[in-house]
């Protein structure tokens, strides 16, 4: 692991606790929650989805060889649901924000129920090397979730985690964490060599009680492994802090060096209303902005389909992606979906300018940058 860089300035550090220094994180007030709350019952909000979510049986037989292939694994994403991706790279597996929970709440009996199971269950999972975890809200922290990964037959994973949550995970017995801080790097030995694992800004804030209001910092992961590039945007509004991703590896990412994000995961969902979302969740077109802002080659939409926690109906993320994708002259593929439990498997790193199966539109894509 890297030291701290103390010639990086820290103006996200606020007296023991963190705020995103550009666009500062005001807490709504009681009456803005109020006059939110009242206004989608007056409305009904949100909608009703008009389709079931998406979902197809995962391909447990893919995912559990290719975990096991060490060298030989393919770089390939899964859709769990909500912010929780499979994604296997490097030689090995690691999940983003595991939520397998029936709720995202701190108590069983009440707040947002999932609408669809997880696409893969916690017990058909292959062997989890790496969690990943954003941020403390429930619907991206779940402790229930937390615990039985760090149970799994085979020993625990390794838990990276923002600024102040290594703690809470030893408060549960858990001892294998990582903490970072925005910028730092975690280095972790795979199959493939190394994989840098770093926390990346994100606009945002943290809480799980009333009395811990931006304590533990949230962020981004960029994963780096030699055969893909993964970035993982956590929860976000729209801000410079992705053209300075883009600037930050912008060595690292050089065409020749096979170039930018090979596969990022955007959240497009959780948006409405504007007035009160936009500080921190972005909507499709600004995940389109951010598509373009770090020079991703592809996108996979998450954060939407799972948990109803804001006014727009739980369907309506792909179709508005579909919309500022066209406008934004994007193909499918250049930002795509998956079902619930979908496996998209992805080029290497290095084979995207061959004219593989994936050629076509992974030349396109380039052009875009
Ligand atoms: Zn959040
Ligand atoms: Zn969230």
């Amino acid at each position: 692991m890297t030291a701290p860089d103390d010639a990086i300035p820290k103006p996200h550090h606020r007296g023991g606790k963190f705020q995103n220094p550009e666009n500062e994180f005001v807490t709504k007030s009681l009456a803005e929650v109020l006059r939110w709350r009242w206004d989608a019952s007056r409305r009904g909000l949100p909608p009703a989805p008009q389709a079931p979510i998406p979902c197809v049986a995962p391909d447990l037989a893919f995912l559990h060889a290719n975990a096991r292939a060490g060298r030989g694994m393919l770089p390939a994403v899964t859709w769990i649901g909500h912010a929780t991706v499979l994604a296997q790279l490097g030689g090995i597996t690691l999940l983003t924000d595991p939520v397998f929970s029936e709720r995202a709440s701190p108590v069983r009996f009440a707040g947002p129920k999932r609408h669809v199971p997880p696409g893969v269950a916690l017990a058909d999972l292959p062997h989890i090397d790496l969690v990943v975890i954003s941020h403390n809200h429930y619907d991206h922290l779940d402790a229930q979730t937390v615990d039985a990964l760090y149970a799994q037959t085979g020993g625990a994973p390794l838990f990276v985690v923002p600024l102040g949550l290594r703690d809470w995970l030893a408060r549960r017995g858990i001892q294998q964490a990582v903490e970072l801080d925005w910028w730092q790097t975690h280095q972790m030995p795979s199959p493939m060599g190394m994989i840098d694992v770093m926390l990346s800004p994100a606009q945002h804030w943290s809480a799980r009680g009333l009395t811990d209001r931006m304590s533990t910092l949230w962020g981004g992961f960029a994963v780096l492994a030699p055969d893909c590039h993964l970035f993982f945007a956590g929860d976000t509004g729209y801000s410079r802090d992705f053209a300075r991703l883009r600037e930050h590896l912008a060595e690292r990412q050089r065409p020749e060096n096979g170039g930018g994000f090979d596969i990022a995961l955007l959240p497009i969902g959780a948006y409405e209303p504007r007035w009160f979302m936009s500080n921190q969740h972005v909507n499709p077109a600004e995940a389109v902005k951010i598509h373009r802002d770090i020079g991703a080659r592809r996108s996979l939409g998450i954060h939407w389909g799972t948990f109803e926690l804001t006014d727009e109906a739980l369907d309506e993320p792909p179709r508005s992606l579909a919309r500022e994708r066209s406008a934004a002259g994007l193909s499918n593929d250049d930002f795509f979906m998956l079902a619930i439990g979908e496996t998209r498997r992805l080029p290497r790193r290095g084979a995207n300018r061959d004219s593989g199966a994936d050629g076509a539109h992974v030349s396109m894509s380039d052009e875009n940058e």
